[in-house]
């Protein structure tokens, strides 16, 4: 925005904007803000769904294929595990296979690490069934050497005589490390028996057939301890090779298990990684919003709200009628020109209330004159009319209708101007009558005049009828074309009606205007009560 200067005039000027643009200047960043934390939000929706496709398709497959690894090997150690162990061949051949078939599957592994132990792997599996082979085959020659030896020694014992019975000493193919023991105890046992054989052998009195029979036997010996240490070293070759196919297997499990574990890890640290971004982008984002709505709320306090508030206290001011002051400039224009009217505002405030005033005074005048008859100065009609109702309130109402005496005549004989000088001077000269507050005085219409008196009885409208005749009479104003007498006179009809008779104002007129109608036809000059005889 732009800055504030100094007025030529001496008051400052500021850079305005239209209430518009104000507002849009303070949106568009929110919106604008606002829709990059959209966006941000979006982008790491999308990339967590695409996290998420990518461990499906990627590594959900490496985890399974790490799972059926690791179940491969565990057939493999026990088909290794037969291989070393079985009898039978056959079987050790079918888990041979097996065993390959599983290996033959490594290709196609990724890692090149499973690749390069399923080929050590296979090669150990080979050697042990290898070995295993030769262990068997060191057996069967034991075997059939043993046949051979014990035929031999038969053939000894008829030659030579008392020899030790020979022990078997391989009957059995097993390999195991108790197995072992007891065969290598055995030969041993067997060799320390052929003891006394061999010492018959180192005789001199023996005959040819005697040393061949023996020269046999030592040589059948010696194949068979060949056959014993070949089948020996197969059988430690076989346990070793196994020992390492097992640790190897277990390395190869613990490297399987090890890669289906960094692959869920890799995918998990991508997920962590992008729900972190997401928090950072969402905290700064709200940080933003949240800054903008406080710095937003800020400049609509000074730009808008506080020189409203400023105008409907400067307006309240001008209403107590508080001395004007100079408004501080704002902003918005629309608002600048809110407050230009405010000094106008109070002069015209001023004027009206003024204006007002002179009014108000104009309407009490014309409205007391609205009520007061011009030529006599008395109440007029209008006023009798509101009076006579108002009366209603009273216990009793006396009514008096005053008509002067054949005034046609008297305009006749001295003229109109004379004769409403003579009306207003009988209008003062009853006026001067009427002592009461509440008693008052009508001209009802013409040359004739009313009386109004609350709460007063027959005998005090009478009364005051009375007093009446001789106000007027006392003023002695000539009358020179009257019958009745040589000066103006007045016939008076009285009537008084009483609240709890339920009469209404008109028949109380009519009493008192019937009563006036005697009082003339009966010469007038008078009083007549209504009702009463011979009025
Ligand atoms: P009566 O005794 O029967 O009342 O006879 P009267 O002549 O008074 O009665 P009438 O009704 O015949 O005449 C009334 C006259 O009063 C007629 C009229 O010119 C006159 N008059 C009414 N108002 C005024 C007024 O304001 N000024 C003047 N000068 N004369 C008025
Ligand atoms: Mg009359
Ligand atoms: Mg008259």
């Amino acid at each position: 925005m732009d800055a504030e200067r100094e007025r030529p005039g001496g008051g400052r000027d500021i850079g305005r904007i239209g209430a518009y643009r104000f507002l849009a200047l303070l949106m568009l960043p929110a919106v604008l803000l606002l829709g990059g934390a959209g966006l941000v939000v979006f982008l790491s929706l999308d990339s967590i769904r695409v996290i998420t496709d990518s461990l499906e398709e990627e590594h959900l497959p490496g985890i399974l294929n790490s799972q059926r690894t690791m179940d491969n090997i565990n057939v493999l150690r026990s088909e290794s595990a037969v291989v070393f162990m079985a009898e039978d061949p056959r079987q050790r051949r079918a888990a041979l296979l097996k065993a390959r078939a599983l290996v033959a599957e490594s290709v196609f592994e990724q890692s090149p690490q499973i690749r390069d132990a399923a080929k050590t792997v296979q090669d150990l599996i080979l050697k042990l069934a290898a070995a295993r082979k030769r262990s068997d085959d060191a057996s069967d020659r034991l075997h059939l050497n043993e046949l051979r030896l014990s035929s031999v020694l038969g053939g000894l014992k008829l030659a030579l005589g008392d020899v030790q019975t020979l022990e078997p000493t391989h009957n059995s193919r097993h390999v195991t490390s108790a197995a072992r023991e007891t065969d290598k105890a055995r030969y041993e046992r067997a060799r320390k028996s052929f003891e006394p054989v061999l010492e018959l052998c180192r005789r001199t009195d023996l005959s040819f057939a005697q040393r061949e029979t023996c020269s046999a036997f030592q040589r059948d010996l010696r194949v068979v301890g060949q056959a014993w240490n070949e089948k020996g070293e197969a059988d430690l070759e076989a346990r070793a090779l196994w020992k390492e196919l097992d640790v190897t297997l277990e390395d190869l499990n613990n490297a399987a298990s090890n890669e289906e574990f960094q692959r869920a890890y890799a995918g998990m640290e991508g997920l962590r990684a992008e729900a972190r971004s997401m928090r950072i982008g969402f905290y700064v984002s709200m940080g933003l919003l949240t800054a903008m709505l406080l710095g937003g709320v800020a400049v609509l306090h000074r730009h808008i709200l506080s020189p409203i508030s400023l105008a409907a206290h400067e307006l309240r001011q001008i209403r107590f009628g508080s001395p004007a002051r100079q408004l501080p400039p704002v902003r918005i224009h629309e608002l600048q020109q809110l407050l230009d009217l405010v000094p106008s505002l109070r002069v015209y405030l001023t004027e009206l209330a003024a204006r007002s005033g002179a009014l108000e005074q104009e309407k009490n005048r014309y409205e007391s004159l609205s009520l007061v008859d011009a030529l006599t100065g008395v109440a007029n009609r209008r006023s009798f009319d509101a009076r006579l109702a108002e009366s209603a309130r009273c216990a009793s109402v006396g009514m008096l209708m005053i008509d002067v005496d054949l005034f046609k005549n008297y305009n006749d004989s001295l003229g109109h101007p004379a004769g409403d000088k003579c009306l207003a001077d009988v209008a003062r000269a009853m006026q001067t009558t009427l002592y009461r507050h509440n008693d008052a005085l009508f001209r009802y219409g013409g040359e004739e005049f009313a009386v109004i008196l609350e709460d007063a009885t027959e005998r005090q409208a009478l009364a005051v009828a009375e007093r009446i005749m001789s106000g007027i009479r006392s003023l002695r104003l000539p009358h020179p074309d009257s019958v009745v007498a040589p000066h103006v006179t007045v016939s008076i009809g009285v009537a008084v009606a009483r609240r709890e008779e339920g009469g209404s104002g008109a028949d109380l007129v009519a009493r008192a205007d019937s009563a006036l109608y005697q009082a003339k036809a009966g010469g007038r000059d008078r009083v007549c009560l209504y009702g009463a005889e011979g009025a």
